[in-house]
């Protein structure tokens, strides 16, 4: 039989674009919308339609531009938000119209002082009404994670029997555990009346370091969509980043017998045109998809690592798309480049003893087209053994002198062995992040 699918439900175009310095113009929307297309998501939320005119205007274009997977307008649980969401989505082929209310007592009482049955009826409409225009209607309680549960039940089952398709259970604040969190989705599952016939989604924001975490929890007690973010970006700390969430269920399959759709080759460059869109630098330690993911620098790793990749990697830079080194050395490269190769590799020579390793790499590279790391890691040794090896305290009091004088940036790992050393320079930051912050309203609503 085979696994449950899990939709990827992507919001960086909404939740992520609401992240400070993160707004995008429309073009630049329908830019990374055609990435997340190759990625291959479900589901793309194109935005706020209410919010803006610049909203709206994204979310007709992206509609238009991308016609294979769903495209969902976020909208508040009013007429003209609906409507107007309704109208963004016009040449979609496959539409979603996504409605929110909150739920939680603190919000009814502070935020949109209305009784929790003002509450139920005021979700139940909202939906009603979404489905005149739309067969796929998704709804949130906002809040659901602090909102009481037997109260949660009612609304959701208000909305069952109004017409709603999916069902999001939304970790607004980022402040539920993973155990609490599989709970509350195995009680939906089981308590909720009409259920069977929704999918359950998770939206969890990442304020104490558990969106995915909790995502993953929701799906293992019968959530069947997440929704997330590429480079995990959203409001305040983000949301469940979906490169982690693809590739925890792609690497731990034995745990979590899902699939998605996802190309995971895609991850990094789709990661890259984020970055370079919206000017905000993945950090370097990001799992998955960030600039040392993959480095390995201790000497014991780089040992492993060449004698077998397994030892220290559980998957492969090339199944998330992070090339292979981008320095490549042929016969064309010269001493510079030689010399600073062996130094990311862990060797430094004299002058006259690079002059040595040159010649030997020279006829090497006619014999061969390109060469690896390896076979220079082969010929140092032939050549020196290991007696030129930079030694890693060494390396540490150079860059922290590195740092004290001012340099921009630190010198190279010492030991990358396979790892994209370079690729932290391809293709950053070409686009000023300074255009970007025309749009964006002071509209911070959102599940
Ligand atoms: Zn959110």
């Amino acid at each position: 039989m085979d696994s449950p699918r899990i939709t990827i439900f992507d919001t960086t175009l909404r939740d992520g674009e609401q992240s400070p310095g993160c707004s995008m113009n429309v073009q630049e929307k329908v830019r990374l919308a055609r990435q997340l297309d190759r990625l291959g998501v479900d589901v793309i939320e194109a935005g706020f339609p209410i919010a803006s005119d610049g909203d709206f205007a994204a979310v007709q274009a992206v509609a238009a531009a991308v016609p294979r997977p769903v495209i969902a307008a976020l909208a508040r649980a009013a007429r003209h938000d609906i409507e107007r969401a309704s109208q963004a989505l016009g040449a979609a082929v496959r539409p979603r119209i996504h409605v929110f209310l909150a739920t939680s007592d603190i919000h009814l009482q502070h935020k949109l002082r209305i009784s929790r049955q003002q509450c139920v009826d005021q979700a139940a409409e909202s939906v009603r009404l979404a489905r005149t225009f739309c067969d796929d209607v998704e709804f949130s309680p906002e809040d659901a994670t602090r909102t009481e549960p037997e109260f949660l039940f009612q609304v959701l089952e208000a909305v069952i029997q109004a017409g709603a398709t999916t069902l999001n259970i939304p970790d607004t604040v980022g402040y539920t555990v993973p155990a609490e969190f599989g709970e509350l989705n195995r009680n939906i599952r089981e308590r909720v009346r009409g259920v069977e016939g929704v999918t359950i989604s998770t939206h969890c924001h990442n304020d104490l370091g558990l969106a995915v975490a909790n995502s993953l929890v929701g799906v293992a007690n019968g959530a069947r969509q997440v929704e997330c973010t590429i480079n995990g970006i959203g409001e305040r700390a983000g949301n469940a980043s979906l490169e982690e969430i693809v590739m925890s269920l792609r690497v731990r399959a034995d745990r979590y017998p899902y699939q998605t759709s996802v190309a995971s080759e895609e991850l990094y460059p789709t990661s890259q045109l984020l970055e370079e869109i919206t000017g905000i630098p993945v950090q370097p330690n990001k799992a998955i998809i960030g600039r040392n993911a993959f480095a390995h620098e201790a000497g014991i790793h780089q040992d492993g690592m060449l004698k077998n990749r397994l030892t220290y990697e559980i998957m492969t830079p090339q199944s998330v798309g992070v090339p292979d080194s981008k320095l490549v050395l042929g016969k064309h490269s010269g001493r510079h480049a030689l010399s600073l190769r062996c130094e990311q590799l862990g060797y430094r020579f004299e002058r006259r003893e690079l002059d040595e390793i040159y010649r030997r790499f020279v006829v090497l590279a006619d014999q061969i087209k390109t060469v690896h790391d390896h076979h220079l890691l082969e010929l140092v040794r032939e050549a020196y053994g290991e007696s030129h090896r930079i030694p890693p305290r060494r390396v540490e009091s150079e860059q922290a002198a590195a740092v004290a004088a001012g340099a921009e940036e630190l010198p190279r790992k010492p030991f990358p062995v396979g790892a994209p050393s370079d690729f932290s320079v391809i293709g950053l930051n070409t686009v000023p992040a300074s255009e970007h912050n025309l749009e964006q309203e002071d509209y911070l609503w959102g599940v």
